[in-house]
């Protein structure tokens, strides 16, 4: 039929014309008086006389209050979580990087020299102002050592602020992302909760297993 086209086409518009709006004004957004009572948790009156100047600014619809997108666990943060424990300076994650933004320094460290010796890390610094979060590094670690983490408001004026150094690794805040990481999925971890992973036997695929689990699997499962 001549003009289908045109209908379904104005059909396609309208639909859009009157679903909900998805934008979000981040990191903030204004609101009226209303909007900063619901905010807070209490009714408007109790809101303006509770913070009259904050009720005057919410009246005059200039009050701002801040918006956050809820982040999905698996979202990859650029600050990175490193388990130092379990990182053996290898250096596979520096060299899976395709840019080549990770430097790694090490000496042999005379440690578990009877199982192979690992090394001593003297510099591991990550220049996340060239990271484009692909996630190589961390699938090529062996160890489960390199996470991407789950932090991203880190905005910067000097590039060179943005290369994280050992020491920031070290402090970071343990909250990994869950990507790549399914044993963190099947614990139903959320970064975005608050949660952290300090215990760093609880980081990786390789956990040790229990007596009985060995049982289970040796003994039992061979009956
Ligand atoms: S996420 Fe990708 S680009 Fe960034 S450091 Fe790891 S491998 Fe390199
Ligand atoms: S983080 Fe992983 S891949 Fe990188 S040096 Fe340590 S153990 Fe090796």
């Amino acid at each position: 039929m001549q003009g289908q086209g045109l209908l379904k086409g104005l059909g396609v518009t309208m639909k859009n014309f009157v679903r909900p709006v998805h934008t979000v004004q981040y990191p903030d957004r204004k609101v009226g008086l209303l909007g900063a009572a619901k905010r807070a948790g209490v009714s408007p009156f109790r809101f303006f006389a509770d913070n009259p100047r904050e009720g005057l600014k919410a009246l005059l619809f200039i009050a701002t209050v801040p918006e956050r997108v809820q982040q999905a666990p698996r979202f990859r943060g650029n600050e990175f979580t490193w388990y130092e424990d379990r990182c053996t300076g290898c250096a596979s994650c520096a060299k899976y990087c395709p840019l080549g933004i990770i430097k790694i320094v090490t000496h042999p460290g005379g440690i578990d020299v009877q199982e192979g010796e690992s090394y001593a890390i003297d510099v591991f610094d990550i220049d996340i102002g060239r990271c484009m979060f692909c996630g190589l590094c961390v699938e090529a670690c062996p160890y489960d050592a390199l996470h991407m983490g789950s932090q991203f408001e880190r905005g910067n004026y000097v590039r060179n602020d943005l290369v994280i150094d050992i020491e920031q690794l070290r402090s970071n805040l343990k909250r990994p992302s869950s990507w790549f990481r399914p044993q963190f999925e099947e614990r139903k971890f959320d970064p975005f909760k608050g949660e952290t992973v300090d215990d760093h036997y609880k980081a990786g695929r390789h956990e040790q297993p229990s007596p009985d689990e060995l049982k289970e699997r040796w003994v039992d499962g061979r009956k």
